[in-house]
This record gives structure tokens, sequence and C-alpha cells, in this order.
């Protein structure tokens, strides 16, 4: 391996980045260039110009790949797609936005001829708003807190994977697809090189709130059966609650029958409430599970391809 140049294929997600192509590539090229390469661009049903953008370049430059989904399927299939197709003993994944700085590659390159298999690019510091970053470390620690599969914080979708790990993806057959955690699950040996993760260059994120709350569920509900565990605990806990409640008022009532304990109806309420309440988390906790082991059943395709530009 250390005489053979590695052959390497890069993978960008790309959903509504038609200004941002130009600019990747410009910073990309020169550093791939000293490899082999192959630079795939799975466009996730984008609505602005970013397909004929990405053509533009499939014809000056053979490298350049693209793969177009029929609509949007989501970052993680559009990652999901690019593994499928990626031909390369190294594969890296980049986001369009150069939020992830291209000349990182280099050192992750130098870290997998060390022997590491996944290379982490580990966000040192972030440029962004405070409010994703406390986001961001809430939702890691949740997790880590909650899977047996210990997934790396402040580490995003810009990694390098050795082709052994991109293998064992690809044979993942499930459709809810959580790739820091699937990657994370094979138990490759792990690498990490630091960076300072910048703000966009152009266009807005396209996970807000709702979209990143949604994200870590899924995350979670992939990752950990704990939460069902958890709500068991709770019904326990609260039963044995329960149970002294009615010793403790049958007791009142035998020995000291004239002597009125509940006051009024408060108590009463308040218990109703916080019960149905519990009751209400543990069905939808029971629920989420549900809904993933429909999806899987249902065993729709991940994605589907509407057209593929130098990829045969
Ligand atoms: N992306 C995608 N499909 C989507 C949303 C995003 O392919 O439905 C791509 C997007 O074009 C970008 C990358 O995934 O290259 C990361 O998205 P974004 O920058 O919006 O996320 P953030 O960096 O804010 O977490
Ligand atoms: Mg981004």
């Amino acid at each position: 391996m250390e005489n053979k140049k590695p052959y390497l294929s890069v993978i960008v997600p790309v959903y509504n980045e038609a200004d941002n192509i130009t600019p990747l590539l410009s910073e990309l090229i020169p550093i791939v260039s000293e490899f082999e390469y192959e630079i795939i661009f799975v466009d996730d049903g984008s609505k602005d110009s970013t397909v004929e953008t990405v053509k533009k370049q499939t014809q000056k430059n053979e490298a350049i790949k693209l793969i177009s989904f029929q609509r949007n399927f989501g970052h993680q299939m559009a990652l999901t797609a690019g593994y499928q197709e990626a031909k390369g003993d190294i594969i890296i994944t980049i986001d369009a936005d150069l939020q992830d700085p291209p000349d990182l590659i280099p050192e992750m390159i130098n870290k997998w001829k060390e022997g590491f298999e996944i290379v982490y690019a580990r966000r040192g510091k972030r440029e962004e708003g405070i409010f994703k970053t406390t986001t961001a470390k809430v939702f890691y620690r949740l997790i880590n807190t909650l899977s047996s599969t210990p997934i790396p914080d402040e580490v995003g979708d810009f990694r390098l994977l050795d082709r052994k790990v991109v293998e064992m993806l690809n044979l993942m057959p499930e459709r809810s697809r959580f790739l820091r955690g699937l990657v994370a699950w094979g138990g490759f040996k792990e690498g990490y090189v630091l960076f300072t993760r910048k703000k966009r260059v152009s266009g807005t994120t396209h996970y807000p709130l709702s979209r990143m709350i949604s994200f870590a569920l899924d995350g979670i509900v992939s990752f950990s059966t704990k939460p069902l565990r958890i709500a068991s605990y709770i019904g326990f806990f609260s039963s044995i609650v329960g149970f002294a409640g009615i010793v403790y008022a049958i007791s009142l009532r035998f020995f000291f029958p004239h002597q009125y304990w509940v006051t009024g109806w408060t108590a009463l309420f308040v218990a109703v409430m916080f019960f149905g309440g519990i009751q209400l988390i543990t069905i939808g906790i029971i629920g989420e599970y549900i809904g993933k082991i429909y999806k899987e059943v249902q065993a729709r395709p991940n994605y589907l391809v509407k057209e593929k530009v130098n990829i045969n």
C-alpha cells in the first residue's frame, strides 16, 4: 500500500447548493489531484440549479460524477448512495458549504496511512451560533448515555473511511440510517484530526431545530432501547408509590375512621395529571420504536435515483 497511491473517493451531498459548488471544487481539486480520485456529488432533489451546475463540471472533468435523486431523501440517504457508488480505497464525505475545510484532507489521509480505518474531523471550535453549539453538546451527551455504541461527540459527517468500513456500511440494510452511529458500530480503529467549524459560505442550514430534534430522536431510537427500559422503571417505581398510598389510605380508614386525611381534590387532581402524563410519554416512547419497526417492515427503497452522470 505504501508504494501505490491510494484511490480517493470524495462524496459531496448537495441540496440546493448551486452557489457553493464552484468554490468547493476550486479548493478541493488542487488537494485531491495528488491522488487518483473521483468526486461524487449526490444531488438530494435540489430545487435550484445545483444539478445543472454539477453537470457542467462533469463535462469538464470525468472524475466528477453525479447521482441525482428523484426527490429529497435527506442528507444521510445522500451519503448512503455515495457510499454505494464509491470505488476508492479511501472514502471521504464532506459538506458542500465549505464548513468542512478541504485542506484537512491530506492530514486525514496521513492518519489513514498510520493505520486508522476511520478518521473523524473533530470540531475543536465552532464559529456557529451558541444555540447550535449547545444543542449539539446536549444531543451527544444524551445519546452517549443511552447508547451502548460509543458515538464520538463534536464529530459530524466529515470523515474518512477505509474501504472496509464502507463495505460494512453497504451491508447494513436498515432504513433508519444514522451514519455517525453505524460507522462507529463496527469497532474499527478510530482517529481524529481537529478543525474549526466555519460558518456557511452561502445559503442557510437545512437543519432547523425541528429537523435536528427528529434527527436526534432517530439516532437515539436506532442505537438504544434504553428509553423502553426507563419507561418500565418509571412504571415500576410509580406502582410502588401507588401501592404504598393504598396501604396508607386503607390503614387510616381502619384505624382512624373519623379522621379525614384527604383535604380536597387537589391531591387527586395532581396525581391523575402526573400519571396521565407519564402514561402518554411511555406510549410515545413505545410508538417511536413501533414506527421504526413499521418502516423496516415496509422495506421500501431507501432512495430513488433519477439520473447518473459519469458513473456506469
Ligand atoms: N443536505 C442534503 N440533503 C438534505 C439536507 C442537507 O443532501 O436534505 C446536504 C447539504 O447540501 C450539505 C450537507 O448535507 O452539503 C449538510 O447540510 P447543512 O449544511 O444544511 O447542515 P449543517 O452544516 O447546518 O449541519
Ligand atoms: Mg453546513
